[in-house]
């Protein structure tokens, strides 16, 4: 049975070039970087042209680039650090983000709404965020935005740009953390353009190792007191992430970062016919004729929501992974309620609805060929499912 998976939104497999380089470091250059040898040096030489390929990916000309366990670690150093460098926030401060949020945001965001700290959940209805929503509570007060360029479930692209412009106008002391976890070289951005203080990105997103990620932090930011460490020890990481650094990991990241940026728009291209091809094909399929999209007005290439027919996506789910088709169900990261993607409500489905909701995602390894397959075990799947209900 030929494999084929479609769930690149929850792990990509790694990439020749990232597993070459993470061999040839950890055979290389295994010093500590914080050793004050030839060895150290070595390895911290690593961390430093890391650094450099986060940084050019990101379009960011200055600015700290602190390497975490992965997209989760530094979405809790953003939003918990940010308000422990400015500990007087919690009691003045108002702090915004969206619906349906990874819960890597929205979790500590929660945490700290438990210790009484104001935060405002802006409707993403659709896949969009509600801007006019947003500008009425861009207050002088608002200290932290924190929001994702792409969402996870929904594929959707939010306007961060629109975001970030109302918040320089309205609330000049706020920071804009945006977690680009599923964007990052996926669809085109630069700090810049998007007004962002702070970007989360994660290693095994672009077919880099797992464990891996990062948090890049402007220079305004770190001046205008940064983010204080939520993880103590040894001060590795500018004092902002203890414990030794994952070299190879690191370099593994890098390598990926620099793979993907070769062909970054090709693969994007052919992600976004693939992903056309899939939406064409349910609307053409007869069998298929009851199954939603869930299409959001601007979106990723390579995230596809789909709604099934009165079919459980935890059904639909097995029912392909039996013939080596693997999708998600858009489970795995919900908060909302004990197993339904919080993302999916926010986009406005019914609980009834999320479900029976299936997400596929792309990486540029796909082919038209199994966007057929696919559309094939989907409309059997339907067809036997539908009648196993009745
Ligand atoms: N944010 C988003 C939007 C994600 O999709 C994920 C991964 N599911 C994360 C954060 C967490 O990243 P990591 O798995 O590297 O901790």
């Amino acid at each position: 049975m030929k494999e084929l998976y479609l769930d690149n939104s929850a792990t990509t497999p790694i990439c020749e070039e990232a597993l070459a380089r993470y061999i040839e470091v950890s055979r290389g250059a295994w010093g500590n970087p914080s050793s004050r040898h030839g060895r150290g040096k070595e390895a911290e030489d690593v961390l430093t042209d890391a650094r450099r390929a986060v940084r050019e990916a990101l379009g960011a000309r200055d600015g700290q680039v602190v390497f975490t366990s992965g997209g989760t670690e530094a979405n809790n150093l953003a939003i918990t650090g940010r308000l422990l460098a400015k500990p007087r926030y919690k009691r003045m401060g108002k702090l915004l983000t969206t619906e349906g949020e990874h819960a890597s945001v929205s979790a500590p965001l929660e945490a700290l709404r438990a210790e009484g700290v104001r935060v405002v959940e802006i409707p993403t209805r659709g896949g969009e965020i509600d801007l006019a929503r947003l500008a009425e509570e861009m207050t002088p007060d608002v200290v932290l935005v924190s929001m994702m360029l792409v969402n996870n479930e929904s594929g959707a692209l939010y306007d961060i740009a629109a975001v970030s412009r109302l918040m320089r106008a309205k609330s000049p002391d706020a920071v804009l953390h945006v977690d680009a976890t599923q964007g990052f070289l996926k669809v085109p951005f630069t700090v810049s353009a998007l007004g962002a203080h702070m970007v989360t990105v994660s290693a095994h997103k672009v077919h880099g190792p797992k464990g891996v990620g990062a948090l890049w932090i402007d220079a305004a930011t770190v001046k205008n007191g940064g983010v204080a460490a939520t993880l103590l020890g040894g001060g590795q990481e500018g004092g902002l992430r203890s414990g030794t650094e994952n070299v190879p990991g690191i370099a593994a990241f890098a390598a990926a970062i620099r793979a993907r940026r070769a062909d970054r728009e090709q693969a994007a291209a052919h992600m976004t016919a693939l992903r056309d091809r899939l939406v064409e094909g349910i609307r053409g399929t007869s069998r298929l004729a009851e199954v939603q999209v869930n299409l959001s007005p601007r979106m990723a290439p390579h995230i596809v929501s789909i709604t099934l027919p009165r079919i459980k996506s935890e059904t639909m789910l097995h029912f392909l992974s039996a013939k080596g088709i693997y999708v998600s169900s858009g489970s795995a990261c919900s908060s909302h309620n004990s197993h339904l993607s919080s993302a999916m409500l926010a986009w406005g489905l019914t609980e009834a609805e999320a479900d029976c909701t299936v997400r596929v995602s792309f990486c540029a390894e796909n082919t038209a060929e199994d966007v057929d397959a696919l559309l094939a075990a989907l409309a059997e799947g339907v067809q036997t499912l539908v009648r196993m209900r009745r």
